[in-house]
């Protein structure tokens, strides 16, 4: 079978359809799994070909697994009806449940630990050594006893992280100030925020109050007050959730065999061994040492126009007078730039841009029924051979009930022959004008969903699209935002009302407002990296004084006094002790980038090596070999460290 005799899913038209739809697709696809599952246990495949069969139906497991959970996902973040939001919740957590049980089912392992690789192509035999690995993992090999206990804690470490999230969702702090200790910010803020009867205007710690406070408000006074709300958030009721989280990951690791739980993490990501993540750390906050010295010197200068007698700028202060040395030295006027950043005109653009790239088609499909009216659906679609490669669904404006933040959606996971790649994307933009940073969010998200279409057509579902090591996903992403910022791709289609095209040296000056800061930025990176690390190997007994410790070694900004900063920092829950993987990801998104052309970012040749060698395997190599087999040499840190420094 070829890619294009498959047909993508065709979703409900009928509203009141999609109830009975999502539970019959997660009955019918758990069902299969069972079935499969049931087949390998009671009368496994035997004779010559037998590792190949067991594979086979174990990765068609997975695809009937990986449709559910990812349907479940998918219509639990997006549709519009609570009822389907929920059911398909219910779908996720089922699989989670089924996962976790075959990840721990001993009769399985010793079926999987039995087979012979002679015979097996790379790729059977690459999905084999994964397989075992995930069930050593797991703790499969364990006596009784100790699965127990990982089981116990695999269920508390999930209660955990929910209880964590909820108690920094839950605890929005308020400062409460006189309108007039206010001036500097927007006048939309202000009117959206009115003093009370007793004459004054509460502030929360909700992004879109304290975000403008901290880099608009003139009274520093203020600023301090909400950062010092901003960085107790949650604290103390965390502390002693992070300090369980953090002891049950060590024990879980050390119950399956590593020294502690960075290794046990580090092992299926592309730097493979915890201790090399402090030497990452140390590596970038060294090569950041002297653009931060140089911003800082600039940021200093401004400050003292205020303060002649500050030594350092304060983390209160530094967010403002960031925008001020901007707005002043850069001259770039945020207003002006929105006017070229019409919606519509973004999104035709974004389409056209990456068509071009990538040798893609985008052929909107009017009549494909969706879950809301303002979801689109596309066929991608080879330039050059008119094959189909998958469905995209672009979903991107706010409304009651839907995800907040902007993210890739699987819809299905691509499998040559088997199933076509759909995704989706949801973002939360504006219909009107964009900030440009929306945009550049919007080329990064759209990359992800490249990915996935154009890595969906491996053999296994295993190594379908983006199921490359998680320390790697984000680069593709990151290297599609520089089409962002390039003067002629942004003038190909950001135009103001009156049809001119962006001016490129506001572009150039947009460049160098964003650059500035960034030594300082990524040394706060540093500084939370080396947290999310030090505080699973270590396990301090007091997480305040080791926070302070290392933000002294990394931040540009010193300690706000009082202030506990880890105990909201929500990525201690999904990342773990891996928070230097964005970095890390950015250091080989810009060597990926430097290959391309900056006179000619469209050339073919380059782009179709990069389409054919990083994005189509999926995860059929390792990551740093894609790169390599790209580049045509490894990767290395000189693109990252020129780009910090210029
Ligand atoms: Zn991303």
């Amino acid at each position: 079978m070829t890619p294009e005799t498959l047909e993508p899913l065709t979703l409900p038209a009928d509203p009141d359809a999609w109830d009975e739809w999502v539970r019959t697709r997660a009955e019918t696809g758990l069902a299969r799994a069972a079935e499969i599952v049931t087949g390998l246990r009671e009368d496994p495949p035997t004779g010559d070909s037998a590792a190949i069969e067991v594979l086979r139906r174990w990765d068609e497991m997975s695809l009937q697994l990986g449709n559910v959970a990812s349907m479940g996902s998918l219509f639990g973040n997006v549709h519009p009806d609570e009822a389907v939001r929920t059911t398909a919740e219910k779908a996720e957590q089922d699989v989670s449940r089924v996962s976790t049980e075959l990840s721990l089912d001993r009769g399985l392992f010793e079926l999987f630990a039995g087979l012979s690789e002679e015979g097996l192509d790379d790729h059977a035999s690459r999905l084999l050594t994964k397989v075992r690995r995930d069930f050593t993992r797991a703790g499969v090999d364990r006596d009784d006893e100790t699965r127990a206990r990982i089981t116990a804690i695999q269920e508390r470490m999930t209660e955990i992280d929910q209880e964590f999230s909820k108690a920094v969702r839950d605890d929005v702090r308020t400062i409460r100030v006189a309108p007039e200790r206010l001036d500097g910010l927007p006048g939309d803020w202000l009117e959206a925020h009115p003093a009370d009867d007793d004459g004054l205007v509460t502030v929360t710690t909700d992004y879109p109050d304290a975000v403008p406070v901290r880099q608009f408000c003139h009274d520093a006074d203020v600023r301090r007050d909400m950062l010092d709300a901003f960085l107790n958030r949650g604290y103390p009721a965390t502390e002693p959730l992070l300090k369980e989280l953090f002891d049950l990951r060590h024990e879980l690791a050390t119950l399956v065999g590593f020294d502690d739980w960075a290794a046990y993490d580090a092992q299926v990501k592309m730097i493979g061994e915890g201790p090399a993540i402090p030497e990452f750390i140390d590596r970038i906050a060294a090569a950041a040492e002297e653009p931060m010295a140089r911003d800082l010197a600039t940021l200093l200068a401004r400050y003292r126009q205020d303060q002649p007698d500050a030594e350092r700028v304060t983390g209160a202060d530094a967010p403002y007078y960031e925008e001020l040395v901007r707005k002043e030295q850069m001259r770039v006027d945020s207003q002006q730039v929105r006017t070229y950043f019409a919606f519509d005109k973004v999104r035709t653009g974004l389409l056209a841009v990456t068509g071009k790239l990538f040798g893609l088609r985008y052929d909107e499909v009017p009549d494909a029924p969706v879950w809301h009216a303002d979801v689109t659906a596309y066929d991608v679609v080879d330039a050059d051979s008119g094959d189909g490669l998958g469905r995209i669904y672009l979903d991107l404006h706010p409304r009651d009930g839907k995800f907040k933040h902007a993210a890739q959606f699987t819809l299905t996971d691509g499998v040559a022959g088997a199933q076509l790649p759909e995704g989706v994307l949801v973002c939360n933009f504006s219909r009107g004008l964009m900030e440009h940073d929306h945009v550049v969010t919007l080329f990064h998200e759209f990359g992800h969903l490249v990915h996935h279409t154009l890595g969906g057509h491996v053999p296994w579902a295993r190594f379908a699209g983006v199921a490359t090591e998680w320390d790697f996903v984000e680069a593709p992403s990151q290297m599609l935002e520089e089409w962002a910022w390039d003067p002629s791709v942004l003038g190909s289609f950001a135009t103001d009302e009156s049809g001119a095209p962006i001016p490129a040296d506001l572009v150039e000056a947009m460049r160098a407002s964003d650059d500035f800061g960034k030594g300082a930025g990524a040394r706060t990176q540093m500084f939370y990296a080396s947290m999310s690390y030090w505080f699973h190997v270590e396990r301090p007994a007091d997480l305040t004084t080791r926070m302070i410790e290392l933000q002294e070694k990394y931040s540009a900004w010193p300690y706000l006094e009082g202030s506990h900063m880890y105990a909201s920092f929500g990525h201690l829950g999904g990342y773990s002790s891996a928070y230097y993987t964005y970095m890390w990801s950015l250091v080989i998104a810009k060597d990926l980038f430097s290959a391309f052309d900056t006179d000619d970012l469209f050339a073919p040749e380059v782009a179709r090596r990069y389409r054919d060698r990083v994005l189509a395997p999926g995860g059929t190599k390792d990551a740093a070999d894609l790169v390599a087999d790209f580049l045509g040499r490894p990767y290395t840190f000189d693109a990252y460290a020129a780009w910090l420094a210029g």
